[in-house]
């Protein structure tokens, strides 16, 4: 997590990038989350495809929208 600064709840995930961040990338772990658990990761454009693969990769669901269309509807957040 970013500990400096004030807390950005748009900035990307990717591990020191502060950009803000314009996909929300849905996903979760089958082998320790049930099917109603979703983790959420924001990332910007650089890193959507990044964090995308990361997850692909090791075959956890994964599905990516824009955060414009959820950012202003809820104010759900997940911890890491
Ligand atoms: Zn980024």
């Amino acid at each position: 997590m970013i500990g400096l600064g004030e807390p950005d709840p748009l900035t990307c995930s990717r591990a020191g990038c502060r950009e803000t961040a314009t996909w929300r990338i849905e996903w979760r772990n089958p082998k320790i989350h049930t099917a109603d658990r979703v983790k959420v990761w924001l990332a910007c454009d650089e890193h959507e495809e990044f964090l995308r693969e990361f997850l692909a990769a090791r075959d956890f669901p994964v599905a990516v929208k824009p955060v414009d269309e959820t950012a202003a509807a809820s104010g759900e957040r997940t911890t890491a």
